[in-house]
């Protein structure tokens, strides 16, 4: 006899609300624009480093929160945009940037809370809501791919939390200061926290700086920073993070993550420790390529019939709008038989129907190729 085995009904509930597709294979003659991760190696001082911890005995457990120096050197880093010094025990260390938005969200969600999200966006934050038994409700961008304020702020009156990331996946906006300020009005007198994802913090192409929610005085007592360092330093693999915030948000969040994680990699946040203090000539020399790639993507799509595309501002995604009348799912279906990988954008949001995510991490010319064969793949529907 087998045995039957019952996912816990925690599997159901995620199964019932994921969008997650995981891509068919590729094949030699596919050009793909669809992954969301950078498509640089991970620089040789870092692979250095974790090999030299590994050789030096940084094989053992971790402290729960993570080592200190790497700690003490990310509060540092976060004490001038919060105006004020951050502590090193609100930081807790996490399996990239999902294990910190899991730990956040599990434990600061409660079964029946509604949790705010814009739509689209990334898409593990509904099943990670799902997981914890929340009740989504989801906020449709504008036409801009910005949000809308007038329903965010309708929408937050009675919301436990708001989840965000900044710069945006899959739209490549920007949040501005300005909406971040509208954000901290329309929380005033609420309880409401917010879980900022800025994964992509250090990929901003627009002249006007980018502003954290850090900065951001009528939000940062109420904000929980999440942060990775899979894309500014190439480290998706590495499964590196952190989380910043409220000293209790924090201590939940700290409790989930030792509870279903454990420590976070030794030897990992060793080389994590050599990123931030040696890098910075990495991460310019890999935005740069990013920022002549954006420029190329949106140039060729702009020229594309039948699209319509806002400028890149950050992230290395575009969000085009498209006019033929075909599901996303449908429309990338067709795409890769014309030999170009994109992601629909129904995967981000029911509100992401009619719009495909572009990936600029690859190169250059993958992406005057790939634009130039969805231009093709369109002509040869209207
Ligand atoms: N946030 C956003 C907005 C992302 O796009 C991603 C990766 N696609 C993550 C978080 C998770 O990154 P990681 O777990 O590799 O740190």
């Amino acid at each position: 006899m087998t045995t039957l085995i019952r996912p816990a009904d925690a599997v159901r509930r995620i199964e019932a609300v994921s969008r997650r597709v995981q891509q068919p294979a590729s094949t030699a003659d596919l050009v793909s624009l669809a992954v969301g991760e950078p498509d640089f190696d991970t620089p040789e001082r870092i692979v250095r480093a974790a090999d030299e911890a590994l050789r030096a005995g940084w094989t053992h457990y971790a402290p729960l929160k993570g080592e200190a120096p790497l700690r003490r050197e990310l509060a540092a880093r976060l004490t001038p945009l919060l105006g004020r010094d951050a502590d090193p025990e609100d930081i807790q260390i996490t399996h990239g940037g999902s294990g910190g938005l899991g730990a956040a969200i599990l434990g600061l969600v409660n079964p029946g809370d509604k949790v705010v999200l814009p739509d689209p966006t990334y898409s593990l934050y509904a099943d990670l809501i799902a997981l914890a038994g929340g009740r989504a409700v989801h906020v449709p961008l504008q036409d801009d791919l910005h949000w809308d304020l007038e329903a965010l702020t309708v929408a937050l009156s009675d919301a436990a939390l708001f989840v965000f990331c900044n710069p945006s996946n899959p739209t490549g906006i920007v949040h501005t200061a300005e909406e971040l300020l509208a954000l901290g009005r329309a929380l005033e007198g609420t309880e409401t926290l917010v879980l900022a994802d800025e994964a992509y913090a250090d990929l901003v192409y627009t002249a006007a700086p980018f502003t954290s929610v850090l900065q951001v005085e009528s939000l940062r007592d109420r904000a929980i920073y999440c942060q990775t360092f899979s894309k500014t330093y190439a480290m998706t693999g590495w499964r590196l993070g952190y989380l910043w915030g409220p000293t209790a948000a924090i201590a939940a969040a700290g409790r989930v993550h030792a509870t279903f994680a454990g420590s976070p990699n030794t030897f990992v946040q060793r080389a994590g420790l050599v990123a931030l203090m040696e890098c910075a000539d990495e991460v310019d020399r890999m935005r740069e390529a990013y920022t002549r790639r954006q420029h190329v993507m949106f140039e060729a799509l702009s020229r594309v019939q039948g699209l319509t595309v806002q400028a890149p501002e950050g992230a290395f995604y575009l969000f085009p709008r498209y006019e033929v009348d075909l599901g996303s799912v449908e429309l990338v279906a067709h795409l890769r038989r014309h030999g170009v990988a994109v992601r629909p954008g129904a995967e981000f949001g029911a509100h992401g129907e009619h719009h495909l995510r572009l990936s600029f991490a690859a190169s250059e010319e993958a992406i005057t190729v790939g634009v130039q064969r969805l231009a093709d793949a369109l002509g040869a529907l209207s």
